[in-house]
């Protein structure tokens, strides 16, 4: 029998946050800067004799974070040093949070998180020049959020890697609402990494694998799946070869992790609390309660109050809590047909299976008015939905105030449930395709569909299908 494998994880995810200026220095917090140190001073650059200033402003995103997430914000907090070299520290430390991080606890997603600190990010080494390599100091001190999440044990490496890219995508929802962090991966404002190993013992933690360079949701999933199922072959015939401890980098070209680097033991970062910068009291500093009171809708809750509200399909509510753009243009919609459920699940439907391809002209260009007319008119009767579609298309053109109703009549597309006048089209064309006839007396079922598309055709969409099919079925009996 197969053992059975038990996959943990555990998630470090890094996000640069949104202010004017960076963590400790007055320099200007641009990610989008492309001339090389250009945002840069002595304090940056870590000059000696240069005074740290903290940002009030990065807390405050940090609080924020961990209001959202139902963290507990500490009282006390300060900032520690955590000391290495490299060429992109030129302090010789990185400041960052020890023991006293701004977040305690909190959950997201499905899983629990540990604690939310505040540190600074670092310089950029370029590598690609030729034999030497280059530094940019454009984003050193640039204030980085840091989000440790609890270790979980979830199913199987596929559920594993769901979940983490669920938590990641979920964390950077919450990153846009707040306002926070622009949290883009590809542009390395938010950076995902995994703590992975794989046990045949639920009580005993396997080998700890870390897995970097995940710079989007799909790579996330990916690489965690994959490097799962590689460390579960090695425990089931490693042929002698042992997992170790080491970090891992992923290879989106081969869809593949490989070895960065092995842990000999962890680094010992001899933190101690920076004497240059005084220590906080949140509670005072900051008034918490308010704070809360002001966050925004947060995801979730939106979800909630669509579902609850208007009744929509999850698949389209998710499409709005991603897109709160288009969320907001379904809402000014949904409002206007309040209290009728049906007409709002068809403005929903409307929306994310007809128009979503042009979400852009939707918001920006067609009044939510016309919308709502418009889905009124198709639930009356009065509307196909074919032609709905072609009007929505070209309403974006229609003068501020024109009412849908003048356009349809205009434009002679109102439904034509007017059996009589239909009558003389449908035997028309039923004269007119004898071949067809035969067809559908052989018992092919799709001659008559043939015959309500040509209905519909010769009379703009304008025809009502039910009735069509209706008269067909008479008339060809
Ligand atoms: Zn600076
Ligand atoms: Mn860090």
């Amino acid at each position: 029998m197969a053992k059975k494998y038990y996959p943990t994880i555990g998630l470090e995810i890094h996000a640069e946050l949104k202010t004017n200026t960076k963590m400790f220095c007055s320099c200007k917090n641009d990610p989008d800067e492309e001339k090389p140190n250009v945002n840069i001073c002595p304090v940056c650059m870590a000059h000696p004799g240069a005074l740290p200033v903290i940002n009030k402003k990065a807390i405050e995103n940090v609080i924020k974070v961990g209001l959202a997430v139902n963290g507990k914000i500490t009282d006390f907090t300060e900032f520690d040093r955590k000391n290495y070299f490299y060429p992109d520290i030129p302090k010789g430390y990185q400041i960052s949070q020890y023991k006293y991080p701004i977040v305690l606890g909190g959950h997201l997603a499905d899983m629990d998180i540990t604690r939310v600190h505040l540190e600074e990010d670092t310089a950029n080494n370029k590598h690609d020049r030729g034999d030497f390599s280059l530094i940019d100091f454009n984003r050193a001190g640039i204030p980085l959020m840091e989000l440790v999440t609890e270790p979980h044990t979830f199913k199987d490496s596929e559920e594993t890697a769901k979940k983490a890219s669920k938590f990641a995508k979920e964390l950077q929802l919450i990153l846009w609402y707040l306002d926070v962090s622009e949290a883009n991966m590809e542009k390395g404002e938010m950076r995902v990494e995994a703590n992975i190993s794989v046990s045949t013992d639920p009580k005993i933690l396997g080998v700890k694998v870390e897995v970097k360079n995940l710079n989007s949701f799909r790579s996330v999933e990916r690489a965690i799946k994959y490097e799962l199922d590689r460390m579960t072959e090695l425990l089931e015939n490693g042929k002698g070869e042992e997992i170790v401890q080491e970090t891992r980098g992923w290879d989106e070209g081969k869809q593949k992790t490989f070895s960065q680097r092995k842990k000999e033991s962890s680094q010992d970062y001899r933190y101690f609390p920076d004497p240059d910068l005084p220590k906080m009291k949140l509670h005072e500093a900051f008034n918490l309660e308010k704070m809360k009171k002001d966050l925004p809708e947060l995801p979730a809750e939106k979800r909630a109050r669509y579902k609850k509200d208007f009744g929509i399909k999850d698949e389209d509510i998710e499409s709005y809590v991603n897109d709160p753009v288009l969320g907001n243009y379904f809402e000014s919609v949904a409002l206007n047909l309040l209290p009728n459920r049906e007409n709002i699940i068809l403005a929903s439907n409307f929306i994310s299976n007809d128009l979503i391809g042009s979400t852009k002209v939707i918001s920006e260009f067609i009044d939510p008015d016309l919308l709502s007319e418009t889905v009124i008119m198709i639930s009356n009767g009065e509307l196909s939905s074919r032609a709905a579609k072609d009007i929505i298309l070209v309403a974006k053109g229609f003068e501020k105030g024109k009412k849908i109703r003048e356009y349809v009549k205009e434009k002679n597309l109102l439904q034509s449930n007017d059996a009589g006048a239909l009558k003389e089209i449908t035997q028309k064309i039923i004269d007119a395709n004898p071949k067809i006839v035969a067809d559908y007396k052989r018992g092919k079922e799709n001659a008559l569909m043939s015959f309500v598309g040509q209905i519909m055709k010769e009379t703009k969409g304008s025809a009502n299908p039910v009735v069509v099919k209706k008269l067909l079925l008479e008339l060809l009996k």
